[in-house]
């Protein structure tokens, strides 16, 4: 596929595309060569306001389309996605970095999504029960809230916009988009795709640009109800507090500091397997990245060998080339970020086993490519081993015991993803029951979520939500209970009691 290029994109509001009120744009380039993928509305709020409007609009005859209607929307979207799912991946691996497989993976999560949201169609149970009186009969349902504030990061642009959007539209509500200026192209994709699909104008709407103009009047605008925002703990906490005179729902995905533990019992290549995978798949750059590995003494000289060994076989190179193992980082200010936590790992004392440096030579040097890195000798209270740093960089943490491990893992703020490598089936259940985290894997690594389970974390991962399952329709809609007497007289709760 030929990738873009000069070409100028458009925001998508109430079904036409229009440029920003500024008439101003910004670029999105490729990681990996620094190219110009295409240029984009630097909207303000200005636009934000006239999308929201579209969307209010819009939601006034959405909320009564038949549920049913607007799952198989849905599943047109999947099959649409699954259509074009070769050049998604292909814009993605130039766009946003990664390798063409897990582009693929990120794709897919995207059409499992709606697949599975499109079903809810036909769902989004609510409850009968009995009631204390007689003739009298209860129910709870569902309802669509209104127009919800979509604001997603760069690392799933695909994925993480349908974990969002497809339960908001099946539920009713209609949207406004955000996505993150380092994937502009492949949030206009999405939407593109979403309007082929049969969604009428004004239900989804995209405005592009920053999060200081356009996420923070999205956040602020009153005619917006909910807002969903995956990314950095900094943010969350921002948003949350900029949401808060409007008594707004928000649901954060925020950050994390995942750990797998390696007992002295495991399958060690079936760990380093595990561990590899997770450190270093999307370059680091996952929210669920293994970035600390947590070993049992006995295995720990074993198992930094191996792992040693299996980073510096990793080929780094484009995410389109089939055979790179480690695509580019996001852009220049994520590598200096992950190239400063080397130094603050080696003035913290940790031993530097591989890797530490920006990689050049091959024509790396024209992207953001940097070396897998991991560091041995990791005291759990060091920078590297509490703060998220979102690169391919790992803490190896050398513990004596099945507590220990479980006390270290459980030791930084955050709590999205976790991670057992042992096959004594106590000490799985222990990580089971104690690891405080939203995902725990017993032997395999920190990721390879599913879509029909809850995904989210604990502690300062989010608050309290989560997204795919049945746990997003929370998100998405509001409660109603329903009580309706067919007696035919005044009977009053709790003081006429049925006999
Ligand atoms: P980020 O917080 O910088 O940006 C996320 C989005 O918020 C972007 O669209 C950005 O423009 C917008 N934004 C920034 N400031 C805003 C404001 N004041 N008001 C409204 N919107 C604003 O994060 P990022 O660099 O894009 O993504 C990386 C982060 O996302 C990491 O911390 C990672 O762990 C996290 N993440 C979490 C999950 C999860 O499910 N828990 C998944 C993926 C990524």
């Amino acid at each position: 596929m030929a990738i873009l290029g000069t070409k100028t994109y458009k925001n998508f509001i109430g079904g036409e595309w229009v440029e920003a009120a500024s008439g101003e744009t910004f670029e999105s380039t490729n990681p990996a060569n620094g190219d110009t993928i295409g240029a984009f509305p630097k909207s303000g709020p200005e636009d934000v306001d006239r999308a929201v409007e579209a969307a209010k609009t819009a939601f006034e005859e959405w909320r009564f389309v038949p549920a049913p209607k607007r799952g198989e929307m849905l599943f047109r979207f999947a099959q649409l996605i699954q259509e074009n799912k070769a050049d998604l991946a292909d814009l993605m691996s130039h766009e946003m970095g990664k390798v063409l497989a897990e582009a693929g993976g990120d794709v897919q999560e995207a059409i499992d999504m709606c697949l599975y949201m499109g079903g809810e169609g036909r769902r989004l149970f609510g409850q009968t029960t009995p009631s204390e009186l007689r003739e009298k009969f209860n129910m709870s349902v569902r309802m669509p809230i209104g127009v919800v504030g979509v604001i997603t990061p760069w690392n799933f642009p695909i994925a993480i916009p349908s974990w969002k959007i497809a339960p908001a539209l099946v539920a009713g509500n209609t949207v406004v988009f955000k996505p993150a200026t380092d994937t502009p192209a492949l949030g206009e994709r999405f939407v593109e795709l979403l309007a082929e699909a049969g969604v009428p104008a004004g239900v989804v709407n995209i405005v592009h640009g920053g999060g200081g103009a356009v996420g923070k009047r999205l956040v602020g605008h009153p005619d917006v109800p909910v807002i969903t925002l995956t990314g950095s703990r900094e943010t969350g906490v921002q948003v949350l507090k900029d949401a808060a005179d409007n008594l707004k729902h928000v649901h954060l995905e925020l950050g994390g500091k995942n750990a797998v533990i390696v007992m002295d019992d495991a399958d060690l290549s079936l760990a380093t397997e595990g561990i590899i995978w997770s450190a270093f798949g999307t370059t680091g750059q996952r929210c669920t990245a293994a970035s600390r590995v947590i070993v049992h003494r006995d295995v720990y000289g074993a198992l930094q060998s191996k792992l040693v060994a299996a980073a510096e076989k990793m080929r780094l190179g484009p995410g389109w080339e089939e055979d790179t193992d480690v695509g580019p980082l996001i852009n220049r200010s994520a590598l200096d970020k992950v190239h400063s936590y080397t130094g603050i790992g080696r003035d913290e004392g940790a031993t530097l086993l591989t890797g530490g440096e920006i990689a050049s030579g091959n024509g790396l040097g024209d992207g953001n490519f940097y070396r897998p890195t991991i560091f041995a000798d990791v005291e759990p209270d060091m920078r590297i081993a509490q703060e998220e740093i979102f690169g391919p960089t790992s803490a190896l943490i050398p513990v004596d015991s099945i507590d220990e491990a479980i006390r270290v893992a459980n030791g930084v703020k955050y709590g999205l993803s976790s991670s057992i490598f042992t096959r004594d089936v106590n000490r799985a259940f222990r990580a089971m029951r104690d690891l405080d985290t939203g995902i725990t894997y017993i032997n395999a690594g920190t990721i390879g979520a599913e879509v029909h389970l809850p995904f989210g974390g604990t502690k300062d991962t989010g608050n309290g939500h989560r997204e795919a399952g049945q746990a997003a329709l929370d998100v998405f809609t509001e409660w109603k209970s329903i009580y309706v007497d067919y007696s035919g007289k005044l009977q009053k709760a709790q003081i006429d009691v049925a006999e």
